[in-house]
């Protein structure tokens, strides 16, 4: 199995990229925030609790995300690899996925990191909120405040996967092509 993180802030173009890059690679996509978000259309419990967290910004408790990623990867059994989006974002979700693909012996081959300017993030999130429909992307409070739980909890996460050496940075501004070849061309060179 070939399994990738891609990891960066909100707004990063993580999920612009994963859709370039599963459709490249054939890996399965698993999309915590789309998880979520699908959660809280159907109106469920865990969509119930979840939405008073991602209405302020702030991230939803660590073990209904690990049970909801746990649950999704055994639902997807004999697949070439999973590409994780917005997931981890705490050190204890980090763990938790290691333990998670220990069982499957497939473990994570690279954490690629997009870069980009917080000034450029901002932008980008006020611009997709205008037509994205996401109540989180159009209200600046609530895009700062994503931005502080990114520093705060998630920038963590990539120092605890470059104690394994398997975080890659990659400048996240530019064309989206750009950007798509970039991340390719580190692939490359670990697939
Ligand atoms: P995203 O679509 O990745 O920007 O996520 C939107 C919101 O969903 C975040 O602001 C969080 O409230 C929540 N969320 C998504 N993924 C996670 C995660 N791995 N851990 C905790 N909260 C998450």
């Amino acid at each position: 199995m070939f399994n990738l993180i891609l990891f960066g802030p909100p707004g990063s173009g993580k999920g612009t990229q994963s859709e370039k890059l599963m459709a490249k690679y054939g890996l399965k996509h698993l999309s915590t925030g789309d998880l979520l978000r699908s959660e809280i259309n159907r109106q469920t419990p865990l969509g119930n609790e979840a939405q008073n967290f991602m209405d302020k910004g702030q991230l939803v408790p660590d073990e209904v995300v690990i049970g909801m990623i746990s649950s999704a990867v055994d639902d997807n059994p004999g697949i070439k690899g999973f590409l994780f989006d917005g997931f981890p974002r705490t050190k204890e979700q980090a763990k938790a996925l290691d333990k998670l693909l220990k069982l499957k012996k497939a473990p994570i081959t690279a954490m690629l990191a997009l870069e980009v300017s917080e000034e450029e993030l901002i932008k980008r999130l006020l611009k997709r909120g205008e037509t994205s429909g996401r109540s989180d992307d159009d209200n600046e409070s609530v895009i700062r405040a994503r931005i502080n739980e990114y520093r705060s909890k998630t920038a963590v996460v990539a120092d605890y996967y470059k104690q394994f050496d398997k975080v890659v940075m990659v400048k996240g501004e530019g064309t989206i092509d750009e950007i798509f070849a970039r991340l390719c061309k580190e692939i490359d060179k670990r697939a």
